[in-house]
């Protein structure tokens, strides 16, 4: 039924359906256990003959039913959620690497990911090659190896606000036999759903856009079901022959399609436990309730903003992929028609202090580390998270001292702009 319904509906109604007289909302199962009347119904459970709930550390209906709104919207085969959105790129990655493999990833994309990835994963003897999203389909397959099981990328980089060729990094995945994993935070299934573009597994900070209030800390991992696991065994072992931790099943023979789902949680949750609480599974599922309204309110406020920053005197560049003439404008067009995200990245004529300065005078803008938030906030990251860093690091790490990151809300944009332009004529 969901498959057939549009995402304003699914944003709704996916993955909770009440029977007769049952709650509308799905009820908050905060319990770690479950109860069976016979030793037998529960060793069916652990031997996954059975679905069932036995523990919430793997498993809980409240974060099930989430997780399927969210499988529905982007639309793949099952999903799990799990306590961060560093877990679900972790775990993303885990599903597929172990000791002494090795994957590539796009240098775009998140600072704690890029740590994540290149510090460490390093640590556990996972490696990374980090490849200039914009370089040539030969450049990137040069960075593959014999030991190679993924390749990475942010639909919408945090902070640099770059767009990412989904299509082409597909292409380069698959001619290599290995999945292409996307984080798709920014711009939610609202606005792309990676799958489409031939993408194999989404990953989400469900702590941005899908919350959209600041309320909890999430992530989720999303499978789309169409890599063919069984054709790259030799790469795969881990979910194409028998789990010997798990009485011999083999995810991909028991499961088919639900096999890399089923093995994030019944080996990678069970062992290393990154599981939301489903009170926060409940608090994510409030917020993206509104997703669908959210994401076009947040889009037509940033695309004001950025007008403005553009025409204005002050500013010394701005990067907003619905700018026409913007790096990313055209290949937003095919990705991102409907808009992107609120995220802006810009600069002011000035040096450090410039931007300290805009961003003391602000009176309704929050100065917070955060994006993605109904209320509009600010960070610039040479004086915040990268704060360590000389200039010249700045320039090395590709982020420019001048860059400040507005993640634009949904108040109404006038009164975004109003503060925007009072906090400029104090520099
Ligand atoms: N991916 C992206 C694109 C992000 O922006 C973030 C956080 O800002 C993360 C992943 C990590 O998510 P979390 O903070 O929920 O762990």
């Amino acid at each position: 039924m969901e498959k057939k319904l549009n995402l304003g509906t699914l944003c709704v109604r996916a993955g909770y359906t009440p029977k007769n007289g049952e709650p509308v909302e799905p009820p908050i199962v905060q319990s770690t256990t479950f109860k069976y009347d016979t030793s037998e119904a529960m060793a069916r459970l652990f031997d996954l003959e059975d679905a069932g709930y036995f523990y919430t550390r793997l498993q809980n209906p409240t974060s099930d039913a989430v997780a399927a709104k969210i499988a529905a919207l982007e639309g793949g085969v099952g999903a799990v959620l799990t306590s961060s959105g560093q877990a679900a790129n972790l775990f993303a990655i885990l599903n597929v690497c172990e000791a002494g493999s090795h994957f590539i990833t796009s240098s775009e994309i998140y600072g704690g990911t890029f740590n994540l990835f290149g510090v460490t994963l390093k640590k556990m003897g996972i490696s990374c090659t980090f490849v200039n999203p914009e370089a040539s389909e030969e450049e990137i397959l040069a960075a593959f190896r014999p030991e190679t099981r993924a390749l990475f990328g942010e639909t919408i980089s945090n902070p640099g606000c770059a767009v990412l060729d989904i299509e082409k990094f597909a292409r380069i995945a698959h001619k290599q036999g290995v999945p292409l994993i996307v984080d798709n935070t920014f711009p939610t299934p609202i606005n792309c759903r990676p799958f489409e573009w031939g993408a194999d597994i989404v990953t989400h900070s469900t702590t941005k856009y899908m919350d959209g209030l600041a309320t909890q800390v999430g992530g989720c991992v999303v499978d789309s079901g169409n890599f063919p696991w069984d054709e790259y065994s030799d790469k795969f072992p881990g979910l194409t022959t028998p789990d010997e931790s798990y009485h011999g099943l083999t995810y991909t023979k028991a499961f088919g399609k639900m096999g890399f789902i089923m093995k994030l949680v019944a080996h990678l949750m069970r062992d290393l436990g990154s599981t939301p609480s489903p009170q926060n599974a409940f608090l994510l599922n409030m917020g993206l309730q509104t997703l669908h309204l959210r994401m076009r309110q947040h889009c037509q406020n940033a695309q004001a903003v950025a007008e403005f920053l553009r025409a204005c005197p002050k500013v010394e560049w701005v990067h907003y992929s619905g700018l026409p003439g913007d790096a990313y404008y055209e290949r937003a067009q095919k990705y991102l028609p409907n808009g992107s995200c609120g995220v802006i990245a810009f600069g002011l004529k000035g040096d450090r202090q410039t931007a300290v300065r805009w961003m003391d005078s602000l009176r309704l803008i929050n100065i917070a580390t955060h994006v993605a938030d109904a209320r509009t906030c600010v960070l610039h990251p040479a004086s915040h998270t990268h704060r360590q860093l000389s200039d010249e690091q700045l320039r090395e790490a590709g982020v420019p001292v001048s860059l400040i990151r507005l993640s634009v809300g949904i108040e109404d944009v006038e009164d975004i702009l109003n503060d925007i332009r009072q906090a400029l004529e104090k520099i």
